[in-house]
């Protein structure tokens, strides 16, 4: 632990730091002191909260200040919030929060914090954050509070004495940033999360060139796949090629599940659809996504207009397939709209997106000599806490005969990558985060921070 001097930059990290997401990071130079990302740790709560029992909105802070589940910092969070806690509010000191990306580890907490505190955040971040609050009101991901301010790439924000340039790179959602900060030190670089081996990779490679050519005296460096030495690093390329071989092979019916904001996996599944004389069936907040998506990612495909792609109308009350059936943004597709009686007429016709909240269309829909592709991170398969999950969703494809397949590529850089990436900045620090193993850095960098949560360090 130090004691901040006023000519000093240090860092503090309350999450990131040792796990995997949940990244908030402090950054003070001088005056001037910066939040980058403010997420939610991916196992959040999870050893105090249990199905039904979850802290109320009414409790604020104060249940997760009981259990030492988000830090207790002054002059940071919403009044309201703070309500009834023992933390007296007080106008924030916080210059900024920049936000890398709108994945939950990243963006879970802007919620709680004071609503004068700016938000600064890539167009295309926002505007998937938008839609996702849209549809899941129930998880929305910022607070009514929150006010934002947007920026593209390549963008010179000014924040007191402190530069700060993002610049964007490739992981599995859109609008995903990287950034440079022009300290009172010389320039830090933070990667964000990022990959090198999706379609838009050019964007990454633009980022590392820009940082190196920075010369940065420090790094923070994610690190999500350290560890996994002897993983193959699959292509969305080869995802996609599978899914297309899968989809030619099948006799009946093929379901599918991918994540639904990560487009390029979308896209991957469309194209293997299409080359295979398919149509491609997404349900209504499927389309909602894509058509909203489509003003920043001009290359997807009109969802409105697109004869490969159908939207599918889940059976109403009335079942009648009637518009008032249905909320006001599904309304916008029904002119494409197809229903299980279709499909059922002839199912080899379409790839069908699914998942496991949307196994009760399986009843309509009948299928048989069905493929099922799982097509997102097998941490769902492989984890503890899914297995009640799991064994339902293994019942279903048993009871209707369904295969059960599996493509996927990470929306993390692999581990060869990761080492090339740091070498080719080649920060004079390096400080790892969003990694379980730090510590694993040290062998191809000779200048290694490893940081504890909550812990200060000056850089
Ligand atoms: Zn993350
Ligand atoms: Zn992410």
């Amino acid at each position: 632990m130090i004691c901040r001097s006023e000519f000093m930059v240090s860092i503090k990290l309350f999450g990131g730091a040792k796990e995997i997401g949940g990244n908030k990071i402090l950054l003070q130079d001088k005056d001037a002191k910066i939040y980058f990302d403010f997420g939610e740790s991916f196992n959040f709560g999870e050893d105090y909260f249990y199905d039904w029992l979850q802290p109320r909105k009414a409790n604020g802070l104060e249940v997760y200040f009981e259990f030492g589940l988000i830090p207790k910092i002054e002059k940071l969070y919403d009044e309201e919030a703070l309500k009834f806690t023992d933390l007296e509010y007080q106008k924030p000191d916080v210059d900024a929060v920049f936000v890398s990306h709108s994945h939950s580890d990243h963006i879970g907490h802007l919620k709680f914090l004071d609503g004068s505190i700016p938000i600064y955040l890539g167009h295309g971040t926002k505007r998937v954050m938008d839609v996702y609050n849209k549809l899941y009101p129930q998880f929305a991901c910022y607070g009514k509070h929150n006010t934002f301010s947007t920026f593209k790439s390549g963008d010179k924000i000014k924040i007191k004495h402190l530069t700060i340039e993002p610049i964007h790179v490739e992981h599995s959602v859109p609008g995903a940033y990287g950034y440079i900060i022009h300290t009172s030190k010389g320039p830090i670089v933070y990667t964000g999360d990022f990959r090198l081996h999706g379609p838009k990779s050019s964007l990454t490679k633009d980022f590392i060139k820009k940082a190196a050519d920075c010369k940065p005296y420090a790094m923070f460096c994610e690190g999500t796949r350290m560890e996994s030495d002897s993983e193959k690093n699959f292509t969305e390329k080869e995802v996609e090629e599978r899914a297309g071989s899968i989809i030619k092979d099948s006799k009946g019916l093929v379901l599918v599940y991918f994540a639904m904001t990560n487009v390029d996996r979308f896209m991957s599944f469309y194209r293997a659809t299409v080359k295979n004389k398919r149509i491609l069936v997404i349900d209504t907040r499927m389309a909602y996504i894509i058509d909203n998506l489509r003003e920043k990612i001009t290359d997807l495909p009109d969802v409105r207009t697109d004869e490969n792609i159908r939207v599918y109308y889940k059976l109403s009350k009335s079942r009648t397939f009637c518009e008032k059936d249905y909320k006001t943004f599904e309304r916008e597709f029904m002119e494409r709209r197809i229903t299980y009686d279709e499909i059922s007429k002839d199912k080899k016709k379409y790839v069908v997106h699914s998942g496991f909240n949307k196994l009760m269309e399986l009843v309509y829909l009948q299928p048989k000599d069905a493929d099922f592709i799982y097509s997102s991170s097998e941490h769902f398969l492989e984890g503890e806490n899914n297995k009640d999950e799991l064994r339902v969703l293994e019942n279903w494809l048993m009871h209707f005969g369904i295969k059960f397949h599996m493509t996927h590529c990470s929306g993390h850089v692999c581990k060869k990558d990761l080492i090339e990436t740091v070498k080719t900045i080649n920060p004079k620090l390096l400080i790892p985060i969003h990694t379980h193993v730090p510590e694993d850095f040290k062998e191809f960098h000779d200048n290694v921070m490893i940081v504890e949560k909550g812990g200060e360090y000056e850089i």
